[in-house]
């Protein structure tokens, strides 16, 4: 953890300092090595919160997008359950950064208890992950610069991902990298979208500076909604344009051949 309670105060942890977690009030040390980011760890065992994964500095660096005092934020059910939650925003909204796999019954609990939650993925974690996702933005329908309609998004999307309900924001890193379909002009996450669009996955990309500010003043990031059915109205009238001209063809074909009269 990164914030501790030290006379009643939240507090980084610095070397010698003792403070109480936030979520079971038991002491917790603070861990000022070399190696890893500092922070507080609780005595003898890993973790109370067993939701809780060790950070990573892909962790820090995206809470450090949002106020400290949004940071790791005690949630509570109404049975009493307690969590703490990467980011939690004013209006609610709860900001998860999942680094290590995350399998579907867990993250159906997570989102169970946040509710109002989206999903921000290290997409790097995998190697592989990346290279099968820009593959899959290749076979897709680009419609303008940044939306894709995917068919077989199974094979572009890691799997415990793609029956989620809520957003997902996967993060594949700032750098392009050689062979990629789509060069990265500023930085940006990819959102997969839980609706849609007569079964093709919707995936959007999204500057991460919009998705901060948006997210940070409690604005929608996007309007998912209505681009689906923005989506669903276009295919539509694609394809009764194709049956149009496809009946067109039928209709000429069965007409009784003209001969030129003499
Ligand atoms: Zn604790």
């Amino acid at each position: 953890m990164r914030y501790a309670l030290v006379d009643g105060q939240r507090e980084e942890a610095r070397p010698g300092l003792v403070g109480i977690c936030p979520r079971c009030e038991e002491p917790v040390i603070a861990k000022c090595g070399p190696l890893r980011v500092w922070h507080w760890s609780h005595r003898g065992k890993r973790t109370c919160d067993v939701w809780w994964e060790p950070e990573t500095e892909w962790h820090l660096g995206w809470k450090n997008r949002f106020p400290q005092d949004w940071q790791e934020i005690v949630h509570h059910s109404n049975d009493g359950e307690k969590h703490i939650a990467d980011v939690k925003t004013p209006l609610g909204l709860v900001i998860e950064f999942q680094h290590s796999f995350l399998d579907i019954q867990e993250r159906n609990l997570r989102e169970a208890f946040y509710r109002n939650i989206v999903w921000v993925v290290d997409g790097k974690r995998r190697k592989r992950d990346r290279k099968r996702f820009f593959d899959a933005l290749k076979s897709s329908r680009q419609i303008g610069n940044a939306v894709f309609l995917v068919s077989f998004v199974e094979e572009g999307l890691p799997r415990e991902w793609l029956s989620c309900a809520v957003p997902v924001y996967f993060d594949f890193g700032d750098d392009n990298e050689p062979g990629d379909p789509f060069p990265i002009v500023s930085p940006v996450v990819w959102c997969l979208l839980p609706r849609r669009a007569m079964a093709r996955a919707v995936i959007v990309a999204i500057n991460k500076t919009h998705f901060v500010s948006a997210s940070q003043r409690g604005d929608p990031v996007f309007d998912g909604n209505k681009l689906i059915s923005a989506i669903e109205a276009d295919i539509r009238r694609r394809q009764s344009a194709e049956y149009a001209a496809f009946a067109l063809q039928q209709r000429l074909k069965k007409r009784p051949r003209r001969y030129p009269r003499f």
